[in-house]
């Protein structure tokens, strides 16, 4: 039977760092194997609903290059791939379990449930729905649920768990599992909205859509053995399961918004690659070799396997991640970084750089930052004149001689034709030497001139790159600045 694995969101708002590594791992797993991946969305809690929360999942995924076979937008055999659009659906398959009396009807207001809950936590028991008191069929008449029925009051649909019934299943990551039915509440299957919950629409998509694998976060597992009395009440055979490890703060505690960002928005933001993002979230719970960080996505899939997920919740490093990124700054192609960057400039209201003019630049700066967009904080004036000089750095470093030797360079850098830097070098060391000065006497003020900072790459580098005309011009500016006396600091 061929894999088909299923990436199941509720569109609450964003998508959460977890829930793309469960969309990751089930992508690995589908196309290691050659099977499909496929999106649904399970909307069906409406209280939880935000608008285009869909559209912005799909977007980011497409981003991330996590690309669905059937899903939303793109179809397939089995869908509509919407729950709130296959609401007859789960309606059809709630009659046929309370025809089967594997379901059946209750009436409970919320303040009746909830006195009851309560009742029993005083106790000290389970807070689960207890059948035999509560307002359902097994309480009931059969002619009074069928009023009930028949005069509109609002009813839920519940499972009839099994007494005394030993749910068992294996779980691909955790092994075998048992739980006893005692510790399972009879769940709502259909809700008194019409909406089924996530459990009844969950195994019943899952079926329908002939899904393999359910490979979803561990926050899931106490809602398997729900499933199982589900699959068995329907007479289904069951998928296999795989529930990925808990993600965690350094602390170990799990992982939330309160210790730092969680969606996958906010790192695209804050300009982490697509692929430092992936390589990163693929290692949260896995390692294809154990020796080494740095995959390609192709290396994943190919390596990817569920039986060498990890148990154990798996810690988010962000320290790693900017790691990753820088790793990826050094590893890309600068013909890519330039487009990216062009965008980043353009987006600041920069005027349009050639490609590559900005390739130079990102070639010789992409060491001294983590992200792309570091670079324009790094040395601004590669985009820009600089118009403010850095005061300290005039004062340390300015000396009674520095202006001529400034109207010299001007001199003698307007006549270099090949204004690369070993030739801004020699010139340079010639002036020095000439006066007595050491290089780095020249350098500095150069340095202020130039840049008007004090700190950068290397300085023929720099003025290679920006070349000769606007080198000239702004030794020229600065001299006729420093003259009138008009110098920003
Ligand atoms: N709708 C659930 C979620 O939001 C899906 C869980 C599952 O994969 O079964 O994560």
């Amino acid at each position: 039977m061929s894999v088909r694995v299923r990436f199941a969101p509720s569109p609450t708002g964003y998508l959460h760092i977890g829930g793309l590594r469960t969309a990751l791992y089930n992508y690995l797993f589908a196309k290691n194997q050659g099977g499909k991946f496929i999106l649904r969305i399970e909307d069906t809690d409406r209280s939880r609903f935000v608008e285009n929360a869909m559209e912005g999942l799909i977007e980011i995924l497409n981003w991330a290059g996590i690309l669905f076979d059937e899903g939303p937008g793109v179809g397939g055999d089995y869908g509509p791939y919407i729950q709130s659009e296959r609401l007859e659906i789960y309606k059809k398959h709630a009659n046929l379990l309370l025809e089967k009396g594997n379901a059946y009807y209750a009436f409970d207001t919320s303040e009746e449930l909830e006195a009851m809950r309560k009742k029993l936590q005083e106790k000290g028991l389970n807070p689960k729905y207890d059948r035999k008191t509560m307002k359902n069929q097994f309480t009931l008449s059969e002619t009074e649920v069928k009023q009930r029925l028949n005069s509109d009051e609002p009813y839920v649909v519940r499972l009839l768990v099994p007494d005394n019934y030993k749910v068992h299943f294996n779980d691909i990551i955790r092994g075998d599992i048992t739980v006893d039915s005692s510790e399972i509440d009879d769940q709502v299957l259909l809700k008194s909205d019409g909406y089924p919950t996530y459990h009844l629409a969950n195994v019943v998509d899952d079926y329908l859509m002939k899904i393999t694998h359910v490979i979803r976060g561990e926050e899931w597992l106490p809602s398997t053995p729900k499933h199982i009395l589900l699959y068995e009440a329907f007479g289904w055979d069951l998928p296999k399961f795989a529930h990925l490890p808990l993600l965690l703060n350094k602390d170990r505690s799990k992982l939330s918004k309160r210790q730092g960002d969680v969606a996958v928005e906010d790192y695209r933001q804050k300009g982490y690659f697509k692929e430092a993002i992936i390589n990163f979230v693929a290692l949260l719970g896995w390692n294809p070799t154990g020796d080494r960080e740095i995959y390609d996505f192709q290396e994943l899939i190919d390596s990817f396997k569920l039986e060498k997920v990890n148990k154990g919740g798996a810690v988010f490093d962000i320290e790693k991640l900017n790691w990753m990124n820088f790793q990826y700054l050094m590893k890309k192609d600068t013909k890519e970084l330039a487009i990216q960057f062009k965008t980043i400039l353009i987006g600041k209201g920069y005027p349009e750089f050639s490609n590559d003019y900005l390739e130079k630049v990102i070639k010789v700066h992409r060491e001294r930052v983590t992200f792309l967009h570091q670079i324009l904080d790094f040395c601004p004036y590669m985009f820009q004149k600089p118009e403010k000089f850095d005061k300290e750095y005039f004062e340390k470093y300015w000396k009674d001689y520095s202006l001529a030797i400034l109207k010299e360079l001007l001199i003698k850098y307007s006549k270099i034709d090949n204004f690369v830097h070993d030739d801004l070098h020699k010139a340079t060391l010639e002036t020095a030497s000439e006066r007595g000065l050491k290089l780095k006497d020249i350098i500095h003020p150069l340095r202020l001139v130039i840049t008007g900072r004090s700190a950068g790459a290397g300085m023929f580098e720099t003025m290679e790159i920006l070349g000769k005309n606007e080198c000239l011009s702004r030794i020229q500016y600065f001299i006729d600045n420093y003259e009138k006396n008009t110098l920003v600091f």
